[in-house]
This record gives structure tokens, sequence and C-alpha cells, in this order.
């Protein structure tokens, strides 16, 4: 049985990168970026004032003041006509180009307009004074973002700020998301006997978009080989195929059958890892396309789990971010979790601070189909395979799966 490294190391290896795609900066936010951003021009474009006030020749001012003739007002998307002098100033508003002449800016806090036409400076001016220098931000032809940086709304307003109304991306890959199982129904339909509703559907799908892709729900496939083959066909034109369930040993699981008859190259069925140890990863060619194929467990958690460390890995990948798995923190075990070695644990956790560090606890029962201790989770503390867990006070690692418990109901800066 493979570990989860060398599951991993096996799946990245075989990640097609979807094509480069041009998309409106509108629609840029979370994408990775597919080139570098060389900036066309310079940021500010020229010297412009940081501050309402007066542009005027620094060695012009003195510690006692001077009174200075007001040559014009320039407002902001106006260009002064007047070049300042010796002896004049002239009104400018923030973000104005700072006239010919003028090398500061006096803020309007630090003068006195009594006078009809002048205005009395109180102090000494400094050389640059509140000027934002032409390129002070970025130079022309500074690469000011790489390609694989993620578009946080930071890096799509920077761009936005060089004039670019497009950036290069890679688009997003279409998954398909088949579950398998006769007793699998959607949400919405009565509950016959037997039956349970489909939570993979749904929560596959929101990890699709997490990861930036596209979720395609394929509905759910009949336990018999025929029903699952005509079922896989349909999704065989996504970018990459995921099914849920039926990938156990039970007389009825018919996953690997009905991918080998599709023709698909099988590379593993199971990796070393609780829960989630079912998993089969393989490929089959559709019209010189390979197109991946995962086959994750049918237990929702288990689900879920492979899901992170395997299909989100492949998909960020596939979109070129260099860091495709899940950020790691390390924090302080709550409790003592002990468990019988022999794979890698990744244990539901959430994240409280105590005693003034990091701490993971428990979020409740740790069984396989138990979503609520899912629904309950920060993260997944792993515990190594040769491990048999943490004492209480220990160091853990703890892959993070949300961030939103660091979000407080009241914004603290101090
Ligand atoms: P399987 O891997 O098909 O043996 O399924 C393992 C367990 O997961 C069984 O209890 C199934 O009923 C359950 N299961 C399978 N598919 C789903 C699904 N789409 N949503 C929720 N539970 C499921
Ligand atoms: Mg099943």
């Amino acid at each position: 049985m493979l570990t989860v490294g060398e599951a991993q190391a096996r799946i990245l290896a075989a990640v097609i990168e979807t094509p480069r795609e041009h998309v409106p900066l509108a629609e840029a936010f979370g994408r990775v970026l597919a080139e570098d951003v060389q900036s066309p021009r310079d940021v500010p474009p020229w010297d412009n004032s940081a501050m309402d006030g007066y542009a005027v020749v620094a060695a012009d001012t003195s510690d006692d003041g001077v009174s200075l003739r007001i040559n014009e007002t320039i407002g902001a998307g106006e260009v002064g006509s007047v070049p300042v002098t010796a002896g004049t100033a002239s009104a400018i508003m923030t973000g104005a180009p700072v006239p010919e002449g003028a090398d500061a800016v006096v803020m309007v806090e630090w003068t006195d307009a009594a006078r009809e036409g002048a205005v009395t400076i109180k102090g000494r001016a400094s050389v640059g004074q509140h000027v934002r220098p032409q390129g002070g931000d970025v130079a022309s032809g500074e690469v000011v973002l790489v390609e694989g940086q993620v578009l946080t709304p930071g890096r799509v307003g920077l761009i936005a700020s060089l004039g670019m109304p497009t950036v290069a991306v890679r688009r997003k890959p279409v998954v398909a998301i088949l579950s398998t199982g006769d007793e699998v129904i959607a949400p919405g339909q009565p509950l016959g006997p037997g039956q349970i509703y489909s939570s993979n559907n749904f929560a596959l799908a929101g990890l699709v978009l997490e990861a930036g892709g596209v979720p395609r729900d394929m509905g759910n496939a009949p336990d018999d080989l025929d029903g699952l083959i005509e079922h896989l066909r349909a999704c065989l034109d996504a970018d990459v195929v995921m099914t849920t369930g039926g990938v156990s040993v039970g007389i009825y699981d018919f996953v690997k059958e009905a991918y080998e008859a599709l023709g698909a190259e099988m590379d593993f069925w199971k990796v070393k890892m609780k829960p989630g140890k079912p998993l089969a990863f393989g490929r089959v060619d559709q019209g010189g396309r390979t197109v991946p194929l995962f086959g994750l467990p049918g237990n929702p958690v288990s689900c879920m789990v492979n899901f992170y460390q395997f299909v989100r890995p492949y998909l960020r990948t596939a979109l070129g971010d260099p860091t495709p798995y899940l950020p790691m923190v390390d924090v302080i075990a709550g409790e003592t979790f002990k468990s019988r070695p022999g794979r890698l644990r990744l244990i539901r956790v959430q994240l409280t601070i105590e005693d003034g560090a990091w701490t993971a606890r428990s979020t409740g029962s740790q069984s396989s189909g138990v979503l609520m201790s899912m629904a309950r989770a920060h993260g997944l503390m792993c515990v190594a395979e040769g491990s048999e867990g943490p004492d209480a006070g220990d160091a853990v690692r703890v892959q993070l799966l949300d961030s939103g418990f660091l979000s407080g109901a009241v914004a603290r800066y101090h």
C-alpha cells in the first residue's frame, strides 16, 4: 500500500495543466496568474501631490514664515499651466501633478491664506516633501507579480493601477462529480426504507469551488456495472472525474471494474491513511486527451479528507499554483490522542487559544461517516504512520481547512 506522500507524488506527476486564458480583471479575483506581470508604465505616472496644500520651491520657505503669491489652483485631473518660481506658489489638491518649478508641497494646515491672492507658508519645507514621485510605487518595466501567485484583491488592484484590463490565468478545471450507491438519493426527495441523502455530491461541489475548479454534478449511479459505466461515460468530457463510493471490497463495489471497462489505466487503489484508505487513481484516454479518475470512498468524511489530500493538490497544480497543499500550523495537543499506528491519521480538530497557545482538541467522534465532527473542524491534525499519537501538551501539526476560526466578532487592533 502506498503512503500518502507516495500517492501524492504519483498524482502530481500526472497533472495536466489547464490552458492559459485571458480574463477581465473583474473576474480575476482568486485565480492563479499564468504569467509574470510586468508594468508597462511608471506608477504614479508623474510627480503628484500627496496632500491638499500649496506647491512651492522649498528654498523659498523659512522657519519665520513667508508670504507667496498664488499662481493658480490645480485640482486632481488638471495640469498646471504656470511654472512655480521664487515668490510664488500654486494651490494644489491631492493627486494633482506637481507643477513645473515646484519641488515641495506644504499641507494646507501649515499655511494661512488670509490675504486675497497670497498665502503664508508658516514653516520651512524640505525638498520632496509631500510629493509622490513618478515611478515611486512601480517603475516601468518592473515585474510586479509572478506566475503562480494567487490574485488577491490587492494584486488585482495593482494590475488595474497599471492600466491593464485583462490578466492571464489558467482555465478553471471542470470536475465531474458522480456519487454511486443504490441507497443514495438527492435531498428534497422523501426518504424510502434503507435510503440516505447524498452529502458527497454537495460537499465535493463546495470543495471543488474552494480549490478553484468548476463542479459539475453528474448525479448518482446505481450499484450495477452497466449503469455505472454509462454514467461514467457521460463524465468523460470533464477535465477531472471524481466518483464516490463503491471502491472498497463490498460485493456491490463496481467502481474499479467500471473504470477498467472504460479502458482506464489504474495506478493504485489504497493509501495508508485513516480515514480514507480506499482511493482509486487512474487515467483514461478520451480522444487523445488524458482524463484523471479519482475514486473516492463513499463515507462522507473519508471522501472529503481524500479530496483535501489528493484531488485538491491535483487541481491547484493544474491551475499552476506551486503551493498546492493545505497550509499547516504547529500547535499544542489539548488532549491525549492515541490510536493504532500503521497509517497516517488525520483527526478532525478545533483550534482555540488556551493559556496563550493555539491548541487542538477533537471535534467529537472520528468515525468516517460522522459529518458533524467534520462540520465543526477547523483542521486535520496529522499523526504520522509510526506514531501512536500525542499526549496532551505535545506539539502537533494541523492542516488548516478554513481560516474562519481566526475571525472575531469585533475588530481589535491591539
Ligand atoms: P461505499 O464506499 O459505497 O461502500 O459507501 C460507504 C458508506 O458511505 C456507506 O454507508 C454509504 O451509504 C455511504 N455513502 C456512499 N455514498 C454516499 C453519498 N453520496 N453521500 C453520503 N453517504 C454516502
Ligand atoms: Mg456503495
